[in-house]
């Protein structure tokens, strides 16, 4: 065998030289995918098809004559429209009650696999108020590995923020600058008018995906079937993905279960429609393939044109032994710059 061609598993381990970032970015199918059987106590994570009977807001919809099989998005845009502030607030507390309590099963799910699979230089940007991805991002700190960067582009329950001095930081806990508690953020509703710049910690997490996909070499969108009817999400999405007519070189993945034609017609406005990848879930796609190295896996696959073999994240490892697998990439990344 040539061995200039290939590239083995220990090579790609060992180079590290991509400092671009991967942005990641998430939706419901994301969690869903997460705890497919529900959470640690079965509680479902929602898909907006079927968020109103998840949450539980059927019984309170049928008692104000609302029709429940409507799509959450219409029935809360309604509402909001009519100035139904009562009815507003109780099913925002309600809401907030339901993803509050969700919790991550104790087994390594995705999510860890996830944060586990990326670098400090990533990102990933995440539409979903559930808590599930911090509890991985915490729970994940003992592997002693630089994670990637997080930003909630819509609110999340678990996340705070100091106004005053611009940290974000867990809800209920105490600023680390100036001791006060970390008022939680407004989670974004699905409104026809959202406004992306009121607040200022939500503008904040815009800029860093529209830095993050300026710089990108590879955007991975999972689980997200795009903004729709959204014009406001749409008007957001183009500003932060930038021109797709000048942007040819990076590579587009799909994690979806989504037919090819689907993710091209949702995507057209933002993509090359011959640019992108389709894969039917996380652990075919090149960030479980490649953890950790997906930019080098890139670099070696696209511009070297060399023949690069797999290195699958272990989907059945407890936690104990996954930690000690991505012990792996510590030597190489504790050696360069590149972070
Ligand atoms: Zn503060």
């Amino acid at each position: 065998m040539n061995t200039d061609l290939e590239v083995s598993i220990e090579q790609e381990v060992a180079e590290v030289k991509m400092g671009r970032p991967h942005v990641v970015v998430l939706g419901a199918g994301a969690s869903r995918a997460t705890c497919p059987n529900g959470d640690k106590n079965s509680k479902k994570l929602p898909l907006m098809d079927d968020f109103v009977e998840a949450i539980g807001l059927k019984p309170l919809l049928n008692n104000w004559g609302i029709n429940s099989e409507q799509n959450f998005e219409e029935i809360f845009s309604d509402l909001y429209e009519k100035k139904e502030n009562e009815k507003i607030a109780r099913i925002v507390n309600a809401v907030e009650e339901y993803f509050g309590q969700l919790e991550l099963p104790d087994r390594p799910t995705i999510y860890d696999h996830l944060v586990l699979s990326l670098r400090g230089k990533d990102l990933i940007a995440t539409f979903n108020w559930d808590p599930l991805l911090v509890n991985a991002y915490l729970r994940n700190g003992k592997a002693g590995l630089k994670l990637p960067h997080l930003a909630f582009l819509h609110g999340n329950v678990r996340v705070g923020y100091c106004e005053k001095d611009k940290i974000t930081g867990l809800a209920g806990m105490r600023c680390r600058k100036c001791g006060k508690i970390y008022k939680r953020i407004p989670l974004l509703y699905p409104i026809k008018k959202k406004d992306y710049t009121k607040n200022s910690f939500i503008a904040n997490e815009w800029r860093n995906l529209k830095l993050g996909f300026e710089d990108a070499f590879m955007i991975t969108i999972f689980g997200y079937s795009g903004p729709k009817t959204d014009t406001e999400a749409i008007d957001a999405m183009k500003k932060a993905w930038g021109d797709k007519n000048k942007r040819a070189m990076e590579q587009t993945t799909f994690i979806t279960t989504q037919s090819d034609d689907e993710v091209s017609k949702n995507w057209e406005p933002f993509i090359h429609t011959h640019h992108y990848e389709v894969a039917s879930d996380f652990y075919n796609s090149w960030i479980s393939n490649h953890p950790r190295r997906t930019g080098e896996a890139y670099l070696n696959q696209y511009l070297e044109a060399k023949f690069i073999a797999d290195n699958p994240v272990p989907q059945d490892f407890d936690f104990q032994a996954l930690w000690k697998w991505y012990g792996q990439f510590n030597n190489a990344e504790n050696n360069t710059k590149i972070r």
